[in-house]
């Protein structure tokens, strides 16, 4: 085994044949400007390539896993890597399933759980006659008491022994029956489904064609004349009889319909009438494909969500819910937040019997190390209940971190991509160490980061640049912290060393009077917070992860100043009053939601730089003689795009078992346009060659089109002057996406009354990066407007004119306002953890 990975001549977007070395068994940082080749090498060479390598060496078929576009790379390891790409999206995930905790807490519930009896209601201790004493035995089976019964010791009725299952959300035998464990319902908006004013053959039911009306018509028919009912097939739906109604939407099946007719028994077949009803097949598409995240955001427009009646969002059985360990129930622990959850573990010894601990002790351990990895690397806010959908990118992150360490795995290559991100200062130092430990147990940990702290605790840094792009995709310098620091030629060794910093600025501005006050916030872990954001300045919103930050300002601020000013139908999280709307009139959110869903986007599209662009091009001379509108310089219409490919410039070969591959496009060679689209030409180039131009060589190029040239501007502003204008959405980085956003909106015209939301703007940022988007935020503060982020970034919690401190922890020890005022103000709290910080920067 070496004890290097050695690359040799990569090649791959911007890299320039690039050979280095990186040192196994060590904490490595690869670092640089956004776009100088990070993750290009991290993760589409050394991952993909680690996973090939993996892969065929146990024999695997490797079909369309390319090799890497390396001359040669050797020394790897298999590789993992843990990414902002989050990957719970399953609604039956929560904290306590993806961390596992939640499976351990079953085995506890199930050995030693109290219940009353369901008979005479008097509490019954458990009795352990078929549970073994090895508990693994119930985590692999997950068998439900296999089926015995033991007596009531105070009424002898006969008591079902309790299983794993009987504690399992996801299982027939614990979840809520009414909402199968999910902890909400689904009900069918019909508003959105049917258009009552009008009569199922004018076309009612919205997305039914003429096909499927005449297929569904003849089925309604039947079941009216099996029924022995009039339907009358050209009445408005609003004139429908409440029979006709309920066949209509919940089907002949349904309750709603058979309690009109209880005693005539549904038909059979489609044919003679089994009708499904509209409502009830929105629901089961949904509930088929609920594993679908594409599927079910595409649905959810056609769903209202609500907590369960039942279960109260507990996702569980009554029976299972009154089961208690030392007085609480398995939803009471489930609603602690980790760290409160150990702390009660930990006092279960003390309150149990000898045989209780026998049962409870390998149990209790374990539950103790996978809790304690988990505070370590900074959830210990979060709860068991939490669900994992609803995770930002940072806490997923951290949550497959801490199970990483717990695999106790080595010999491995892990790719993190910035584990600090929404990490509040204080405890980057603990995830430091967690990183360490896992370098400890015999690993690689190679993570792309960007906060000073982490890179100066790596043990090898390895900086990319100098540039982004075409300008970057070099090793500029290479080795310990300090040897990076003193070496000339490298941004992240300037600002290491301090010889670059972000200045802070030498006055703030002064409140103008006008404010926007949020009062009684309750939302989440809001503790009736008032709060007033000062209008027409930088405000930033900190506190440690959890504390509040994102619930105040997106749930809350966000929502109700939609629904104020654009009328928007989500309500926002409970608070009392918002006080201040009328000073403002347009409200931009530029959230971390990803762009990429949005199908064959790009840069250039979705800033609208690309419309200019192709307008530009038809009126060439070429254009013109050859009747070529700027709707033939679209690949996303017919007309001058290649039809083979419909203008990706790639065909997808689904491969079984294997992520479907790309090939290029035989037709037109992956230039997704027709020739004859192509003998047009802009100033010597054509559209496919305009689309591989990055964002600052258009700008050269559209230079005299000023529609263009305005908007690849703010895309360059905001620092992304390196992409090219053709690279999809989908491929962006998760900050990345959100400059792409923010260009967006920087491009509309502004009102000098807008209050712009950014969540952590510098996420994928470099410092210097992070000076130029400040640069942008500042300009839309002199132009009048308001603009609130949510940061963590010190560098830009200095240069904010005012700051709002939430916490002082995270989940219920947080959602209190613990300082506000200027930069030096919240310096000098006390209090504030944020304030503590602040103090050694702000010199
Ligand atoms: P970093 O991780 O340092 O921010 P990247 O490795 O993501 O940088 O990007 C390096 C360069 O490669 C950039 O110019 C970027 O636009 C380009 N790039 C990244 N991914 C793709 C892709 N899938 N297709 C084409 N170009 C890409
Ligand atoms: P921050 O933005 O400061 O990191 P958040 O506003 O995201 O904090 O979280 C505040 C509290 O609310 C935390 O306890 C968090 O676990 C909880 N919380 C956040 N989002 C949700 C959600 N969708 N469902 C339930 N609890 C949530
Ligand atoms: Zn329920
Ligand atoms: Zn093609």
């Amino acid at each position: 085994m070496t004890d290097q990975i050695n690359i040799r001549g990569a090649r791959l977007h911007n890299l320039k044949n690039l050979s280095v070395d990186i040192p196994k068994g060590q904490l490595v940082a690869f670092t640089g400007v956004s776009g100088s080749g990070k993750s290009t090498l991290g993760f589409d060479i050394l991952l993909k390539e680690g996973q090939r390598q993996y892969m065929e060496s146990l024999g695997l078929v490797t079909y369309g896993l390319s090799k890497a576009p390396v001359e040669s790379i050797s020394g790897l390891s298999p590789t993992i890597s843990v990414d902002q790409h989050l990957t719970h999206q399953n609604p039956r995930s929560t904290v306590g399933t993806v961390t596992e905790v939640y499976t351990y807490l079953r085995v506890l519930f199930a050995r030693l759980g109290h219940r009353p009896c369901p008979v005479c209601g008097k509490n019954v201790p458990p009795v352990h006659a078929s549970a073994g004493l090895d508990w693994e035995d119930d985590t692999d089976s997950d068998a439900d008491g296999s089926g015995q019964t033991f007596a009531c010791p105070h009424c002898e009725a006969a008591i079902p022994e309790m299983g794993m299952a009987f504690f399992s959300f996801n299982k027939p035998e614990g979840a809520c029956p009414t909402c199968t464990g999910l902890g909400i319902i689904h009900r069918v908006n019909v508003d959105r489904l049917l258009d009552e004013e009008k009569s199922i053959a004018e076309g009612a039911v919205k997305g039914w064609d003429i096909h499927y009306i005449r297929h569904y018509l003849n089925t309604l028919t039947a079941a009216a004349s099996y029924f022995g009912f009039d339907f009358d097939l050209s009445r408005a739906v609003k004139n429908f009889s409440p029979a006709q109604r309920d066949l209509l939407f919940y089907g002949a099946n349904s309750p709603q319909f058979r309690r009109h007719f209880p005693d005539v028994e549904p038909p059979a077949t489609v044919s003679k009438g089994r009708f499904e009803g509209i409502a009830t097949n929105v629901l089961r598409r949904y509930a088929d494909r609920i594993e679908d995240a594409d599927y079910r955001e595409k649905m959810e427009a056609l769903l209202v969500t609500e907590t369960c009646p039942d279960c109260k969002g507990t996702r569980l059985r009554p029976e299972s819910r009154v089961v208690t360990v030392s007085g609480r129930s398995i939803v009471e622990v489930s609603r602690m937040a980790l760290s409160e959850l150990g702390a009660w573990l930990e006092g279960l010894p003390a309150v149990f019997s000898a045989q209780e601990m026998r049962l409870a002790d390998a149990i209790l351990q374990d539950l103790k190390d996978r809790i304690g990895r988990l505070v370590e690397t900074g959830a210990g806010y979060l709860t068991l209940e939490r669900s994992a959908p609803s995770l930002s990118a940072g806490e997923a992150q951290r949550l497959r971190l801490a199970n990483l360490l717990g695999s106790g795995l080595s010999g491995l290559l892990y790719v993190f991509d910035e584990p600090t991100i929404g990490l509040h200062q204080r405890d980057t130092h603990k995830l430091i160490e967690v990183l360490k430990r896992l370098r400890d147990l015999g690993n690689t940990v190679l993570v792309i980061e960007h906060d000073l702290e982490t890179i100066a605790a790596a043990d090898t840094v390895i900086d990319f640049g100098p540039g982004a792009g075409k300008h970057g995709g070099r090793v500029v310098a290479m080795g310990t912290p300090a040897q990076v620091a003193r070496a000339a030629g490298s941004l992240t060794g300037d600002y290491l060393a301090g010889r670059a910093r972000i200045v802070v600025p030498k006055r703030r501005r002064a409140p103008n009077g006008k404010a926007l006050t949020i009062r009684g916030a309750r939302h989440h872990n809001l503790q009736n917070l008032t709060v007033s954001l000062p209008l027409g300045s930088l405000v930033a919103v900190t506190g440690v992860s959890g504390s509040g930050k994102s619930t105040l300002v997106f749930d809350i601020v966000d929502r109700a100043l939609r629904q104020r000013l654009y009328g928007a139908a989500e309500s926002p999280g409970e608070h009392d009053a918002l006080e201040g709307c009328e000073y403002l009139d347009k409200i931009i959110t530029i959230d971390q939601e990803h762009v990429g869903r949005i199908p064959r986007s790009n840069a250039a599209t979705y800033s609208d730089a690309f419309t200019a662009i192709r307008e530009a091009f038809a009126a060439t001379d070429a254009a013109r003689e050859r009747g070529l509108a700027a709707r033939h310089f679209s690949f996303n219409v017919p007309g001058g795009r290649c039809e083979r490919c419909e203008g990706s410039g790639v065909l997808t070969v689904k491969m079984h078992f294997l992520p479907d591959v790309e090939v290029r496009c035989p037709v037109c060679h992956g230039r997704r346009f027709k020739p004859e689209t192509l003998s047009a030409r802009y100033k010597g180039l054509d559209i496919a060659q305009v689309l591989d131009l990055t964002v600052e060589e258009a700008l050269e190029l559209f230079r005299d089109v000023p529609a263009a040239a305005s908007r690849l501007q703010v895309l360059a502003d905001v620092g992304l002057g390196y992409l090219q204008l053709g690279q999809p959405t989908k491929t962006l980085s998760g900050g990345e996406a959100q400059r792409v956003k923010l260009a967006k909106e920087l491009g509309r015209r502004t009102s000098g009354q807008t209050l712009y939301l950014l969540d952590e703007p510098t996420t994928g940022l470099h410092l210097a990066d992070t000076a130029r988007l400040l640069e942008v935020l500042r300009r839309l503060v002199e132009a009048g407007n308001s603009v609130v982020v949510t940061e963590h970034n010190l560098e830009v919690v200095k240069t904010a004119d005012w700051v709002i401190d939430l916490g002082p922890e995270g989940g219920a020890a947080g959602g209190r306002l613990v300082a506000e005022g200027t930069p030096e103000q919240v310096a000098s709290s006390e209090e504030s953890v944020t304030g503590r910080y602040l103090r050694g920067i702000l010199r």
